[in-house]
């Protein structure tokens, strides 16, 4: 059985929820589906991704590794505007072309995307009823296993049974289909388009000609000021422009806690090269990608990198250029997996788009090859919130042996708490030293927020909060410190404690968070 399977997610997200990770956004008042409020914690571990993000590729890109060529990889930074003049959606194809087909559900009022549904009917069977469930879904499956038995009158297995995807189903076939959580026949529409921009007017007129879109994507604030960034710092092709941000997308069915949300934040990298080179530069950031995921703790069979079919291209993908998903097995979709970031070879689609409805040239002139080009892109595109759920995921680990019967097994790097710092008894000089303690380490690692200082409680129960909080490291000042300088370590992943001069922290956090 795979490992996710026995993470339970409503465990997790009550986990969130206790700690302070993750709230549901306006809770008092009943929630609001599809959006989520983080808590301390949870804000906290969002920033030491986006910062580690933010370091590895603006910073210090691709953490020191050498592009194609062995040259060093060059990436700017940007931060542009959520709206944009909605001329940029038509262009980038998303006011005609951004659309889930949905299909809803007259009877139980449910409605579903199409390319989450399969249909099932008995082989060879052409006349009979059809009935649909969710793709990946085993309850809803089995349900329909079930209604098809009964219409059969007989026990119908795996083997008895064909499936087609909604989508490619006739409206003769859709007449006689059975919805996921329909007992009548034929209550599902034909697909219908529906647009996943939020709308919203400009102005105080708000007439149909004051229409503006909140940006479903960071990506095109970058195409749009390519131009801009060419003619304004001394970047030459290839290079990289990256932003962080807020997207929005008024998802059909918002799902699986903060997987599928409404409002969400993309870590978005276009790297802009040659195009006879797109592919090498594909290669070079699908791999640095999947191991960057890796490098912050998402590792082994829960990760994997998917190269696409030629089926699934994207519209702006032609005939071989890459694209590829990193994907985690995520509970709710285990033994499947679900997309953390995808890297795209865009072609110079966006570019020329751009180009062509803004009619500004946007071309590129090679000094070097002494060529004019629109560059080729690649697009490492990333989910910030799906990165922070997929942390979640993977450090949670059930112990029973311990109090708090789970702890969170965060990579130290993305760990909210790095340190706890605690006085045994609140007496004896204890709490006195430890604050000494907690100011020493405050002063090497930042702020305070990363060190937890608590006298409160048993010594038993201040371990099991940490444990839940992730943090890595516990320090103890007890009575034997106060003789001999030395205090407790004790280790979030062991358990186990040992003892090390007070003078000696410092470099024991360090040798281990970094
Ligand atoms: P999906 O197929 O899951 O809807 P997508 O292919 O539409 O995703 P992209 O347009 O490639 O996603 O967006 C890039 C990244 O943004 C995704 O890899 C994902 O991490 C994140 N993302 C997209 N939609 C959402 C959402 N509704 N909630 C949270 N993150 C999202």
């Amino acid at each position: 059985m795979p490992e996710q399977t026995s993470k339970s997610m409503d465990d997790i997200m009550a986990l969130c929820k206790r700690r302070g990770f993750v709230y549901q956004a306006s809770e008092i008042y009943g929630g609001i589906n599809g959006f989520w409020d983080y808590g301390p914690l949870g804000a906290q571990l969002k920033k030491n991704l986006r910062d580690a993000w933010w370091r590895d590729v603006v910073m210090h890109p691709c953490a020191g590794k050498r592009g194609p060529g062995g040259n060093p990889v060059r990436i700017v930074p940007v931060d542009t505007c959520i709206i944009q003049n909605p001329k940029v959606w038509a262009a980038s194809g998303h006011v005609a072309g951004f659309n889930d087909p949905m299909v809803d559900c007259r009877e139980s009022k449910a409605r579903y995307r199409a390319d989450h549904l399969m249909c099932m009917g008995e082989k060879g069977d052409k006349s009979g009823q059809i009935y649909a469930f969710i793709d990946g879904d085993e309850e809803s499956f089995a349900t329909a296993l079930k209604k098809l038995s009964k219409y059969k009158k007989r026990d119908l297995t795996n083997d008895d049974i064909d499936l087609c995807p909604l989508t490619q189903m006739s409206a003769e076939e859709l007449k006689i289909t059975v919805g996921p959580h329909a007992k009548e026949v034929g209550t599902l529409t034909e697909p219908r388009a529906f647009n996943l921009m939020f709308k919203t007017y400009i102005g105080a007129t708000a007439t149909e000609d004051d229409i503006a879109y909140l940006r479903p994507e960071t990506a095109q604030g970058i195409f749009i000021n390519f131009k801009n960034v060419v003619d304004t710092t001394r970047v030459r092709v290839p290079f990289g422009v990256a932003q962080t941000g807020k997207a929005f997308r008024n998802e059909v069915t918002p799902r699986n806690f903060t997987f599928r949300s409404r409002e969400f934040e993309q870590m978005e990298i276009e790297f802009f090269c040659h195009p006879d080179e797109a592919r090498e530069w594909y290669t070079f950031w699908r791999d640095w990608r999947m191991a960057w995921w890796e490098s912050i703790g998402l590792k082994g069979d829960n990760l994997i990198l998917r190269e696409h079919d030629s089926d699934e291209l994207a519209h702006y993908a032609k005939e071989g250029a890459g694209t590829s998903d990193i994907e985690y097995r995520f509970p709710f979709t285990s033994p499947g997996y679900g997309e953390l970031e995808g890297v795209a070879h865009r072609t110079d689609f966006d570019l020329r788009q751009h180009q062509d409805h803004a009619k500004v040239k946007l071309e590129y002139f090679d000094q070097e090859r002494n060529e004019r080009y629109l560059p080729h892109v690649i697009e490492p595109s990333a989910g910030l919130d799906r990165g922070v759920l997929a942390l979640l995921c993977e450090a949670y680990t059930p112990d029973l042996d311990r109090p708090s019967k789970v702890y969170m097994k965060f990579h130290p790097r993305m760990a909210p708490i790095k340190a706890g710092v605690f006085p045994l008894v609140k007496k004896d000089g204890m709490p006195e030293k430890a604050e000494g303690l907690r100011d020493e380490l405050v002063k090497h690692f930042g702020h305070s927020g990363f060190i937890e200082f608590d006298e409160k409680q048993s010594i038993g129960k201040r371990y099991a909060r940490m444990d839940e909080a992730g943090c890595p490291f516990c320090f103890t000042i007890d009575g034997d410190t106060m003789t001999d300088n030395t205090v407790t370590v004790r280790d979030r992943d062991t358990a186990s404690q040992e003892r090390i001069g007070i003078d000696k922290v410092v470099e024991f956090l360090r040798d281990r968070i970094g």
